[in-house]
């Protein structure tokens, strides 16, 4: 059977190799929900895309697949990476324009959930497709394999299922469900392209209902709602209990099941009928709630639905499912999770979770039957819908945004003591996890997550990890860590490659990270002696929010003007170090990347950036301007780019003026990248600059380079002295675009002072146009600037805003 050998998965089966399934063009069929972004996210990928939805019977005949396009412009969470991404789709119809698919190398279905509607338009479509080309479908839970029954039988080899979880730019998982007759070369061209071109986390699930996440996932949001009635819970006291807590989303139950729409999870639930042994009815509440169409977001309101109160402020209102009314959202509080919060690590907090007295504690009684029925529920799903425990868990995190899958929290939780457990109970138990303490073994996974139990065996496997995948922690594990404070750690990547890792809380860039980069990277360093490059990243979500404001503010509003000095002075000595370190250092920035984050990522010989990056230098946002260097090489990045512009229509100082004042109004105005395509318009990444698609690929993506940039014989720059600053021509321009903003009433007058300052350090002071000034210079007139404006009452109260809000104050 070809698609079981497919699930005796090996490193090999699981690496990138050489493809001859070429992936230059897809096409996309139905416009809906899925369809639209799924297309987005090729356009993202670089490729261009035909977009198909059904032929409007008047007018436009392509009018469903346009008004898609208008859309998803304007979608919320951005489809995009940047917008001119939309120019690689082209729209048409079924019934006009199905030779357009022609060429196309991967056509992916993704109409309306319907066996009979899917069948129908792959009749009509088939004869269109090439000979080699791919053909898969989008279902959430229909049998793969019966959708594709009337395809030819050559057509059939190149048939199988790409399950896409929405929205697909963000969500990372996407489930391959090989059929019988599906071609291993085909399904491994795909899985590559998934993987390293739209940066998915590749799962290979069985041709089974609801495959594996939607089966694990929403049974368990079914059974959290069937516990909420039976231990008499409201629905904001389920949502706290099966959020952060347990290492779920923040959204908890039922604000995904707003999010999601309840139309797609009651589909997903019809699907379980035809599971193995399985029947999930929905409560009646429910029933009369689709009923009603009170879906979710998508027909504004669900479980949770937003009004406004007698003063006309914005209210929350939340669900009592027993009357079906809504009534203003409560903050609920249980001592458990008040207790839990503290607890940064999962398996700790889980522990306490678990150790409530059950006969009194609400919540300890959720936690224990909500958690021992997943993981007698994943357990008896084995081997039926994924080849392993490894494959479940993998899913269940990049599908549904775990922290850890079912079978990593219940080893996190001990499985003999919780098998124990729920034998005194009286209660089931899965009898795949007998089979496991069976052979003597106590968890599903050994060797520090390297292997997984084998059910077929008896035995273990390896956890088959893709060449080109890893992360800081399995250095750290393996190697253990050359230096560490709170901040940051100095870890051995193999290969003469070292990683700075930036690991502090809430990822701030504070005293301790400043001391050991520049420690590290100084040229007399045993570090700089060891190792031939240097990338520093980190495994947290977030590359790093910026410079730690807390210890800024507390200097500044004691009046330790020296101390603030000396901060900044800091700061830039420790840029300086990574920008003329002698062994080349590769930053890898991803997530926020903000402030003096963005000026680490500035000072590298180059960056290899996660394509979700948002990058910005935001120091004005709360009434400051970048010191770290930030300034300084935006300047001379704007020089150096108009430098190279050899267009002979245009002077040099023309470009020199636009390219100045592209930077002032960026770094004015706090722009934050919403993607690394743009963060390299914004001119913080380089032509020179990777993008990684795949966020576990990142890190050694960033140590191949670096490494590969020490082999090539790696020449650190010089500090330069000869910028062309371009002095007091520039300045009155950019203070005359300030004064015109102010007089428009689009800033404030405290906008026009920061705004004032930052004019002045980028153009280099109020020299005569041109004058050669050097690095150093420029960071002068940062510190100077940076230390008036920590000065100003307004400044302060920006700060302290931002500490306490997360927000930026206008004032
Ligand atoms: P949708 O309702 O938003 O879009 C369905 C599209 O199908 C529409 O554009 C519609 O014009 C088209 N269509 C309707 N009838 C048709 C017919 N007779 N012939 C051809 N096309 C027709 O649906 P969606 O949410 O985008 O789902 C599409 C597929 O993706 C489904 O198989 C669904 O199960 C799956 N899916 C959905 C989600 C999700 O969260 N919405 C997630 C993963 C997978």
């Amino acid at each position: 059977m070809v698609a079981e050998t497919l699930f005796q998965e090996t490193a090999a089966s699981r690496s990138p190799g050489t493809s001859s399934v070429l992936i230059r063009k897809a096409g996309v069929l139905g416009a809906g929900t899925m369809g639209a972004r799924i297309a987005a996210h090729f356009a993202n990928a670089g490729l261009p895309v035909v977009l198909l939805d059904i032929a409007s019977p008047e007018g436009a005949r392509s009018a469903v697949a346009a008004q898609a396009l208008e859309a998803l412009k304007k979608s919320k969470s951005a489809a995009f990476y940047e917008a001119s991404a939309i120019a690689r789709i082209t729209i048409g119809n079924f019934e006009d324009d199905a030779a357009r698919l022609a060429d196309c190398d991967w056509v992916i279905e993704a109409v309306t959930e319907n066996l009979a509607i899917k069948q129908a338009l792959l009749d009509k479509i088939a004869p269109h497709l090439k000979p080699g080309a791919v053909f898969t479908t989008n279902t959430s839970g229909l049998s793969v394999a019966a959708i594709g029954a009337r395809l030819p039988g050559e057509l059939r080899r190149r048939w199988f299922g790409t399950h896409f979880f929405n929205p697909p730019r963000y969500m990372r998982l996407v489930e391959i469900i090989p059929t019988e007759e599906a071609g291993p070369d085909v399904i491994a061209a795909i899985r590559q392209f998934a993987d390293l071109r739209l940066g998915k986390e590749v799962v290979l699930a069985r041709d089974t209902p609801n495959f594996i996440a939607n089966r694990v996932g929403v049974f368990i949001l079914l059974e959290a709602v069937r516990l909420m009635q039976t231990e008499d819970l409201s629905v904001e006291e389920v949502d706290a209990l099966t959020g952060t807590a347990i290492g779920w989303p923040r959204t908890g139950t039922f604000r995904l099941a707003d999010l999601v729409g309840l139309d797609v999870l009651a589909h997903v639930a019809g699907n379980f009928a035809s599971a193995r042994g399985q029947t999930v009815a929905l409560p009646p509440f429910i029933q009369t709630m689709l009923e009603r169409r009170w879906l979710g977001d998508k027909t504004k309101q669900g479980f949770y639905k937003s009004a406004k109160d007698a003063e006309g402020q914005d209210v929350r209102l939340a669900l009592d499912w027993k009357t079906l009314e809504y009534r203003p959202a409560s903050r609920p509080k249980f001592p458990t999770l008040e207790l839990a919060k503290n607890i940064e690590q999962l398996p700790e907090r889980l522990a306490q979770l678990l150790a409530g007295d059950v006969s009194k504690d609400k919540a300890a009684r959720f936690h224990w039957k909500l958690l021992s029925g997943l993981w007698n529920y994943a357990a008896d799903c084995l081997p039926e819908i994924a080849g392993d425990a490894a494959s479940v868990d993998r899913a269940m995190r990049a599908g549904f945004n775990w922290e850890m899958g079912p079978f990593e929290l219940w080893d996190a939780a001990g499985v003999r003591p919780t098998v124990e457990r729920m034998r005194a109970e009286g209660a089931p138990v899965s009898a795949n996890v007998e089979r496991l303490l069976a052979t003597g073994v106590d968890c599903w996974y050994r060797n520090a997550g390297g292997r997984v139990f084998d059910l077929t065996t008896g035995g273990n496997k390896p956890v088959t990890a893709a060449e080109g995948v890893a992360h800081v922690a399995q250095f750290r594990a393996a190697h253990g860590v050359v230096k560490h404070n709170p901040g940051a750690s100095l870890i051995d990547l193999g290969d003469s490659v070292a990683c700075l890792e930036l690991h502090s809380l809430k990822s701030a860039i504070g005293e301790d990270v400043v001391r050991m980069l520049t420690e590290m990277l100084r040229t007399d360093s045993d570090a700089i002696r060891n190792f031939s490059a240097f990338v520093i990243t980190g495994d947290a979500s977030n590359f790093s929010v910026g410079a730690n404001l807390m210890q800024l503010l507390l200097a500044v509003q004691d009046g330790e003007w020296d101390e603030v000095d000396f901060m900044v002075r800091a700061f830039q000595r420790m840029t300086a170090g990574i920008k003329f370190c002698p062994r080349p250092v590769v930053v890898a920035p991803f997530g926020l990347c903000l402030g003096g984050g963005a000026e680490i990522a500035l000072h590298a010989a180059r960056r290899q950036a996660h394509a979700e990056l948002y990058m910005g230098l935001v120091e004005c946002g709360v009434g400051l301007l970048p010191a770290g260097g930030g300034c300084k090489e935006m300047t001379i990045r704007a020089l150096d780019a108009a430098a190279a512009v050899r267009d002979g229509a245009r002077s040099e100082s023309i470009e020199i003026i636009e390219a100045l004042r592209r930077n002032f109004e960026v770094i004015a105005k706090a722009t934050v990248s919403t993607s690394a395509a743009e963060a390299r318009h914004l001119g913080f990444l380089g032509p020179a600059d990777g993008i990684t698609m795949n966020r576990d690929r990142l890190l050694l993506d960033a140590k191949n380079l670096a490494r590969d940039m020490a082999k090539a014989g790696y020449a650190a720059p010089l500090p330069r002295t000869n910028i062309p600053a371009p002095g007091r021509n520039l300045l009155a321009t950019l203070q005359m675009a300030v004064h015109v903003m102010r007089e428009g009433e689009f800033i404030s007058d405290h906008d026009v002072k920061v705004a004032g300052k930052l004019a002045y350090v980028l153009c280099g002071g109020n020299l005569t146009a041109e004058t050669p000034v050097s690095e150093q210079y420029l960071l002068d007139l940062e510190c100077e600037a940076f230390l008036s404006l920590c000065g100003e009452k307004k400044t302060q109260e920006r700060i302290a805003f931002t500490l306490k809000t997360g927000k930026p104050l206008r004032n």
